[in-house]
């Protein structure tokens, strides 16, 4: 590279990490690395961070429990549609022969290791946690080096990375923890040399091992928390998750056709939307760059000249009141009443034990005051078993009457409006209920988090729709636009 483009590189590290659909086919592929290579031009140094293609994670799962269910015939078709969808992408992409060569010949040993797990698991009719992990690592481990031999065969120097050398995690299979010190020294001493030598890493997403060298997965969706990680180990300037959407948007905009990418976010907010079931990134997944205040950003590969959305933890105040609004649908609203709870300690804590020894995840809690109800939210899934833990828990106040019931409504939806800047700014509820009192929506509960980052009330599945674009109208659009 010349000296001029050398000196007008800006200083520091990018991570950038494609998920699935951006490095699922050839011509997203093709994409990614134009973007990998335009980026390299702007930045000192550039570390790529893979997911699977799209699609494989899950038929490797599909593999590995239909050998374990006896099914050969399935599980030796599934290996062999995997086979042929990376080969055709091989076929479509690679012209220079050496190259290409190489890189057939390190998937075929990929293939053979997927074929002999999968043989193993079906001959020994058991499929740990172990085992699960090992197969579906080798969808990171095949994309890694397609993406990489791509990037060389279009004149840069790279290297496919298995970030079983990089990240150590503790034991717990497919949702291991990284032991971050050791994972930060790891990584620095395996990707520092590859950068002072100007190769770009391509790095595998998702994928670990533990102490032994043993792989481990990181949780589906991993490979945004690889990038979060490898940012954090490496000093990294910004790290960038490229993905097939704009941004993150002030609505799911199959809901809200009006809805549009929000520019910028704070850590706070981006959390907040996880939780309340915004299909964006997980917040643990972020907290790496979060602890470090790295900014990150979500960008489209299909539309890489839309700046996308920034998330950083830069000033609330300044921005909107409310940013988004989210549905979760699905759910039970379960009802626990009677006078006799009136000042009785122990009720809550009784009822929030019961349900958790099913496992069901409370997604929301309210209590009146008055103490005489309590109601909490659960998947609807888990309605009939929790009813009856409660009340196999209160039986005693029950037949006292100091419980007169315990009740569930069905089919309600939570919905949730959020926005950092709606602390500390009062009306912002009062404008809220006003825009759903407007379309006359009935609210069942309402809970508003200490953190003040949200609001969210629950209402019938018949008027969920209609409240979400009620908030979205009323209260997003409007304090857009102010
Ligand atoms: N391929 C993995 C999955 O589908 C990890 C990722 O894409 O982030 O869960
Ligand atoms: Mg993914």
């Amino acid at each position: 590279m010349d000296e001029d483009k050398v000196r007008k590189k800006q200083a520091g590290l990018l991570v950038m990490k494609f998920g699935g659909t951006s490095v699922g086919s050839s011509g997203a592929i093709t994409q990614a690395a134009r973007i990998v290579q335009d980026e390299y031009a702007n930045w000192q140094d550039v570390v790529v961070v893979v997911s699977a293609m799209s699609g494989v994670t899950d038929t490797l799962i599909a593999c590995a429990k239909s050998a374990v269910a006896g099914n050969q015939e399935t599980y030796i078709d599934l290996v062999h549609t995997v086979q042929e969808k990376h080969q055709a992408v091989v076929d479509e992409l690679m012209i220079e022969l050496e190259l290409k060569l190489k890189l057939q010949e390190e998937l075929a040993t990929l293939f053979e290791a997927l074929r002999s797990l999968c043989q193993g698991i079906h001959i020994m009719g058991e499929l740990t946690p172990r085992g699960m992990d090992a197969v579906v690592s080798l969808g990171e481990r095949m994309n890694a080096r397609v993406v990489s031999a791509l990037l060389q065969q279009n004149g840069f120097a790279s290297r496919a990375v298995e970030a079983t050398s990089l990240i150590i995690t503790d034991d717990t299979f497919q949702h291991a923890h990284p032991i971050m010190e050791f994972s930060r020294s790891k990584t620095r001493a395996a990707l520092q040399p590859l950068l002072g030598d100007h190769i770009i890493p391509v790095v595998t997403g998702f994928i670990a091992a533990n102490r032994e060298g043993i792989t481990t997965t990181l949780g589906r969706g991993g490979s945004d928390y690889t990038a979060a990680l490898l940012g954090d180990f490496l000093d990294a300037r910004e790290v960038w998750t490229w993905t097939d959407v704009d941004g993150v948007m002030t609505a799911d905009p199959r809901t809200v056709p009006e809805a549009r990418v929000i520019p910028e976010l704070t850590y706070n907010e981006v959390s907040e939307m996880a939780y309340f079931g915004a299909k964006v990134l997980h917040p643990q997944t972020i907290r790496p760059v979060v602890e470090r205040e790295i900014p990150l950003w979500v960008k489209n590969t299909f539309n890489p000249i839309f700046p996308g959305t920034r998330i950083d933890g830069s000033s609330e105040t300044e921005r909107g009141r409310i940013t988004a609004v989210t549905a979760i649908r699905g759910l039970s609203l379960i009802t626990v009443e009677g006078r006799g709870m009136l000042g009785v300690p122990g009720i809550a804590a009784r009822t929030f034990a019961a349900v958790a020894r099913h496992e069901a995840s409370v997604l929301m809690i309210s209590q009146s005051s008055s103490e005489q109800s309590i109601c909490f939210v659960i998947p609807s899934d888990m309605e009939a078993a929790v009813l009856q833990a409660v009340e196999d828990e209160m039986a005693l106040e029950l037949t006292r009457r100091d419980i007169d019931r315990v009740w569930a409504q069905p089919d309600v939806v939570i919905v949730t409006a959020i926005g950092a800047g709606m602390r500390q700014t009062p009306g912002v509820s009062a404008h809220l209920f006003g825009a759903l009192g407007k379309e006359n929506i009935n609210v069942i509960a309402i809970a508003q988090g200490s953190s003040e980052f949200s609001i969210s009330v629950v209402v019938a599945a018949a008027d969920a729709d209609q409240a979400v674009r009620q908030i979205h109208k009323e209260v997003i659009c409007n304090e857009l636009s102010e």
